[in-house]
């Protein structure tokens, strides 16, 4: 079978072609997008991902200000500078890196952000709004999974798709998005998690796969149907002593072992995670023009 490679990197430019166009309009208004970015504590992998928004935005001809705080910070205090930048015109987007200290309440944190500069879409007011099929800010990571369908123009409608994981972040909202009707909607959307009996009855009834979940390699290729389409998640590393950090990255999905029994596949890396990033910045520059209006 040809397999088509669902490659991110491709999605991503012709999104950031179009962000160009519109990052130079709000320059002749005066305005750069800007992004706030709140890191608590000194998680490396958080740090690694917030140093990378940063550089994207950069390279976007945006601005972008990340605050390390330290990972004892009081709640209020962490409260008062998301006020502060909640009231600081400077900043369209303000996002907090996640996961945050245990002693810090996650629901309390992001919903003190304006949901109007709520450019990861975490607030509860724009998951309502995604819920009734109206969404404002699209959580970045569904949102790109759901631009990847449409660059290649995955018929979702009808399809019997299955959402492996039902995070907040991840699995819940892809799961809402490819059920609504829309044009890359309109699926029959089965969401499975760690208490799902026998996953593999859902999977090899499936004709679109996200897998979601953050173990690897968790699917095989005698857990599919032929002609699956898969866009996998997962991040995550294993140990690999041939390569000089002594680890790689590999996703949820054993990618050699079901590449000839699939239609389309993302890889990991260089599928859904640039995907991410680049979805991150077209919610900021929605927001500075939301914000001028
Ligand atoms: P979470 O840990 O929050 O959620 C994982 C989900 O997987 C849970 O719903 C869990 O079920 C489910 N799960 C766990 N074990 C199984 C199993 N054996 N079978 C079926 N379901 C299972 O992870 P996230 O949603 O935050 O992230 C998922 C993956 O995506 C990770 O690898 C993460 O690194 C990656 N990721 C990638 C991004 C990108 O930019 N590409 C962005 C964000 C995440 P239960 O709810 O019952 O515990």
């Amino acid at each position: 079978m040809d397999t088509v490679i669902l490659k991110g990197k491709d999605v991503s430019s012709r999104i950031k072609e179009n962000l160009a166009i519109q990052i130079s309009n709000l320059k002749l208004k005066g305005i750069i997008p800007c992004l706030a970015a709140i890191i608590v504590g000194k998680n490396p992998a958080s740090k690694l991902y917030v140093n990378s928004k940063a550089k994207t935005f950069k390279n976007m001809n945006c601005d972008s200000e990340i605050f390390t705080l330290d990972s004892d910070i009081d709640e209020k205090d962490l409260l008062f500078l998301i006020e502060k930048i909640n009231n600081d015109t400077k900043f369209h987007g303000i996002l907090v890196q996640l996961p945050l200290p245990k002693h810090l309440n996650e629901e309390k944190i992001l919903e003190k952000i304006n949901p109007e500069k709520d450019v990861d879409g975490f607030h509860p007011k724009n998951k309502g709004y995604l819920m009734q099929g109206n969404p404002s800010f699209i959580p970045c990571t569904p949102y790109g999974c759901l631009k990847i369908l449409e660059y290649y123009n995955i018929d979702t409608n009808g399809k019997n798709i299955v959402v492996i994981g039902r995070s907040n972040i991840v699995g819940k909202p892809i799961a809402s998005l490819l059920s609504q009707n829309t044009k890359y909607g309109n699926g029959t959307v089965t969401l499975c998690h760690s208490r799902t009996k026998n996953l593999s009855d859902f999977t090899k009834k499936a004709d679109i796969i996200v897998a979601a979940v953050g173990i690897p390699h968790l699917i095989n290729k005698d857990m599919i149907k032929d002609g699956v389409h898969i866009i996998d998640v997962g991040i995550n590393r294993i140990d690999d002593k041939s390569k000089d950090k002594g680890y790689r990255v590999v996703g949820d999905v054993d990618f050699d072992n079901v590449l000839e029994k699939v239609s389309s596949i993302t890889p990991v890396p260089g599928g859904v995670g640039v995907m991410t990033v680049t979805m991150l910045l077209s919610n900021t520059v929605k927001a500075a023009f939301n914000q001028i209006k």
